[in-house]
């Protein structure tokens, strides 16, 4: 079995009942199992600003499935829950996006995988739910609570449970 961390994110509907959703659709026939999950938090839109804001969160899964198999079931969650690509602008308003950070310490080129995540390092609404459950992982060579220590998450609040 295999180690990731998938990237939850959205900000239209009710996001954190879709994130409930895409966790069950992931893990429908134990090929994925649950291993962490960080609380939810709302983030100040990025990119595209004149938009609501997203809530975002970060789970660890334990997968037999290879890369491009999982980010494949990623993507099925993501239109069974109602994402179309075809009707959304970069960055702009959705009701889920699931991105596959790591995956073990594989580094991956492929025209629809780069791993780990190209923009993991950049992104504070990634950075600070990972470095809630993983702050001592290493990816690339870089711890993430470091990372985090480097990136402004001032604008970023933990959501209760609910
Ligand atoms: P987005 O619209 O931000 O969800 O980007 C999805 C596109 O990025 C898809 O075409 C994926 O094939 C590609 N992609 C490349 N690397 C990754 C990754 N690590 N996780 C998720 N999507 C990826």
């Amino acid at each position: 079995m295999a180690e990731a961390f998938i990237a939850l994110g959205g900000n239209v509907g009710d996001v954190r009942a879709n994130f409930e959703r895409a966790m069950a659709l992931l893990r429908e026939d134990g090929a994925v199992l649950l291993v962490g999950r960080s609380s939810d938090y709302r983030t100040p839109p990025w990119g595209i600003t004149d938009q609501p804001a997203f809530i975002n969160a970060v789970i660890a899964v334990s997968t037999s499935l290879a890369p491009h198999a999982l980010l494949a079931r990623m993507q099925a969650a993501e239109r069974a829950l109602g994402r179309d690509r075809a009707q959304e602008r970069q960055w702009g308003p959705r009701p889920i996006d699931l991105d596959l950070l790591a995956y073990d310490d594989v580094a991956l080129h492929d025209p629809d995988l780069t791993l780990p995540h190209p923009h993991l390092f950049e992104r504070a609404f990634v950075l600070v739910p990972l470095a809630e459950i993983a702050a001592d992982r290493v990816i690339a060579g870089t711890r993430v609570g470091d990372a985090l220590a480097r990136v402004d998450a001032g604008d970023i609040e933990k959501l209760p449970l609910r």
